[in-house]
């Protein structure tokens, strides 16, 4: 089986390829390394099996000539980090809109089978949990940047969904809640990768708002692993699945754990929501994922607990 990795480069997409490489498929990866890195694919580039292709899901003729060499296609390229959205809302709306649709109409044009990732941003600020995949969605204003993210992701969701009902195109979504792991960058906001350089560094640790949000964080390998079993799953066409852990921590509690496991002198420095992202910025207060649907059609359990996870990371920042 030959497949394409939309952001091969990127975070999620390496893991995601090095994973596949081990159960013996060829892997082509296309990204634009706007956020992906050539050094999280460096150590691949020797296996015969993958390929690297620098270039954007936007390119037409590029997309159209990799999708027909593939089998299957895990559209994974976008736009994503909550910094990165409020500083360029334009570049995240257009990559991550356009790209899908790009991919989703290759697919269709050659009828291959597609994963696309979406969110748990999807559900914006609807605070029940856990939240399962047919809840409501509770957005803010469409002019606070913020909400952009979660609307373009519900596009690609409706896309995905609307070319399989229409079209047939063999599609399944997933929702992913709070992935990190290893190459994961603190640069454009992420929580745990941030928290973990500063604490090495002794620096203060940013935590924004009160820090009594919570989050649910899991181990990319877990969510991989999920990835490929799901496209395995002939019944997982048409669906839409959360992946995600249902470990809720606050983000205070994350940097007090992060601190004592790292046996770090960092301190503690509340940031107000204004100061950190813009006037008037809205965040999820709690996001915990229902995963019985996953849990049901293969078996899903994330392996790693949150402490795990942290020294997994702390690992390779300290490497
Ligand atoms: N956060 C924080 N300090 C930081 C970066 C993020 O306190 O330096 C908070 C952020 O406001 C949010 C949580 O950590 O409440 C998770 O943020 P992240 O951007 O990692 O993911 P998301 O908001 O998409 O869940």
């Amino acid at each position: 089986m030959k497949v394409l990795i939309t952001g091969g480069a990127g975070f999620i997409g390496s893991h995601l390829a090095e994973e596949l490489l081990k159960k013996k498929y060829q892997v082509i990866a296309l990204d634009d390394l706007s956020t992906g890195r050539m050094e999280n694919v460096a150590h691949l580039k020797v296996n015969p099996d993958f390929e690297l292709v620098v270039g954007t899901v936007l390119n037409e003729h590029l997309v159209d000539k990799l999708v027909e060499r593939v089998d299957v296609i895990f559209h994974l390229a976008a736009a994503v980090g909550v910094e990165l959205i409020v500083k360029r809302p334009l570049e995240s709306l257009t990559t991550n809109i356009k790209g899908s649709e790009m991919v989703l109409e290759m697919a269709y044009r050659y009828n291959k089978k597609i994963l696309i990732t979406s969110t748990s941003e999807i559900y914006g600020k609807n605070v029940n949990g856990p939240l399962k995949e047919n809840d409501d969605r509770i957005l803010g204003s469409p002019l606070k940047v913020r909400w952009s993210y979660s609307t373009a992701k519900a596009v690609d969701e409706m896309l995905a969904y609307v070319y399989w009902k229409e079209k047939g195109v063999p599609s399944v979504i997933v929702r992913l809640f709070n992935t990190v792991g290893p190459r994961q960058t603190g640069y454009y906001g992420m929580v745990v990768p941030r928290f973990i350089e500063q604490a090495l560094k002794n620096k203060p640790i940013t935590v924004f708002g009160t820090g009594k949000q919570t989050r649910c964080f899991i181990h990319v390998k877990d969510v991989v692993k999920a990835l490929i079993k799901l496209v395995e799953e002939s019944k997982a066409v048409g669906e839409v699945f959360n992946i995600g852990s249902q470990e809720e921590v606050s983000i205070e509690q994350l940097a007090k754990e992060i601190i004592k496991i790292t046996k770090s002198k960092s301190k503690i420095e509340y940031i107000p929501y204004e100061k950190a992202y813009e006037e008037g910025f809205e965040d999820m207060q709690r996001r915990v994922p229902d995963t019985g649907k996953i849990n049901r059609l293969i078996g899903f359990k994330p392996s790693y607990t949150l402490k795990q996870i942290i020294e997994d990371i702390v690992k390779y920042q300290n490497w």
